[in-house]
């Protein structure tokens, strides 16, 4: 067997290329640049300590999120990661323990990040938050294009990019991203005051981007009214409070992503069309900066190392490898195949 097979081998309980299930289902959830450093350590004492990062609160973030062992210091920013997926699923990236998964573009920002993952593969034309909409086809349209997903997939962002990221208009499949009018697709009353208020909310980063927990509670009616067998969720706020500089609006960012994580499993988990037959993918678009030089804020070329990132898998024929402690070397554009695979697929990119 060559590498590539060890390795898939050792990721999934199943023989590779198993015929396609029409049953199988899958969820990709992303937060944006939210590092592999919270991930696997929690808490960064040497940001919490600055005050400009702070902000005057220090007492009240290390009360909430500080312990000096590190198991119980993660556990408390990130209860699901370290009470659920790490004994159902795999946690890969603690470079501390060897295990890599780094962005294989040469920009580390976002639509960059988020092309990379969603199409499997690295276009090095796509180098611009504003880049147009994308010409490479991604794991989502491919889905929607095979009979047994064909209207059964479905995207949600805070971002307003993700219409351009997924092109929306080519994919065939709804993308509603930031603001975008959600009640056109749920007919209920709930899903109407949902989309209502998510219209009227405060527009904390502009109307480029909606607060988490709008596209959640949308993200989440869909998926309980509509019941899609492919789904994409992305996050944003621990990117924007990061770049604030503000380290406690960005833990408590993350600890919100991580309930919400279970409040989507715990979903899969009792809904048989969903239950034992449903692959989660959880990771993020980009690293960021160390804490030192307070690179933490921000990412880019040209900080160093915010090419390292993370990912989390859960669910239907995925290992329980927990924390991953051996010497390994991921790439981003690998992970959609990694998911294709376990789903007995194998989705290439196209140009078109
Ligand atoms: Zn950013």
């Amino acid at each position: 067997m060559n590498g590539r097979l060890t390795l898939l081998a050792v990721f999934f309980s199943f023989s590779l290329f198993a015929q396609q299930s029409n049953d199988h289902r899958v969820i990709v959830i992303m937060t944006d640049g939210f590092r592999w450093q919270e991930v696997f350590g929690g808490m960064d004492s040497s940001i919490v300590k600055v005050k400009r990062f702070h902000h005057g609160d220090s007492a009240a973030i290390v009360s909430k999120y500080w312990s000096a062992d590190v198991a119980t210091r993660r556990a408390k920013l990130l209860p699901f990661f370290w009470n659920t997926i790490v004994k159902k699923g795999q946690l890969h990236g603690n470079r501390a323990l060897g295990s890599k998964v780094d962005v294989a573009n040469p920009y580390w920002f976002s639509y960059p990040g988020y092309s990379e993952l969603l199409t499997g593969q690295v276009d090095a034309a796509v180098n611009s938050n504003d880049y147009r909409a994308n010409p490479n086809t991604n794991f989502f349209e491919y889905l929607n294009g095979l009979p047994a997903y064909k209207g059964s997939v479905a995207a949600f962002g805070a971002w307003d990019a993700f219409d351009r990221i997924l092109n929306e208009k080519r994919a065939g499949f709804p993308v509603v991203n930031a603001f975008d009018s959600y009640k056109s697709y749920v007919n209920t009353q709930a899903s109407s005051l949902l989309s209502d208020m998510a219209k009227d909310s405060f527009r904390a980063f502009g109307d480029a981007e909606i607060l988490d927990g709008f596209m959640h509670y949308q993200a989440m009616d869909y998926l309980k009214n509509k019941k899609p067998k492919a789904m994409f969720i992305s996050y944003g706020e621990t990117d924007e409070f990061a770049h604030e500089g503000h380290y406690g609006h960005y833990l408590n960012a993350a600890h919100q992503f991580d309930a919400w994580l279970a409040d989507i499993w715990n979903f899969v988990e009792s809904d048989p069309l969903y239950k034992g037959k449903t692959t989660i993918l959880i990771t993020t678009d980009h690293g960021r900066g160390d804490a030192v030089k307070s690179e933490w804020t921000s990412h880019g070329e040209k900080v160093k190392d915010c090419h390292s990132i993370w990912f989390a898998m859960l669910g239907a024929k995925v290992t329980s490898l927990g924390e991953v402690k051996v010497s390994e070397q991921l790439y981003q554009k690998e992970l959609i195949h990694l998911l294709g695979k376990n789903m007995g697929l194998d989705f290439q990119s196209k140009v078109k």
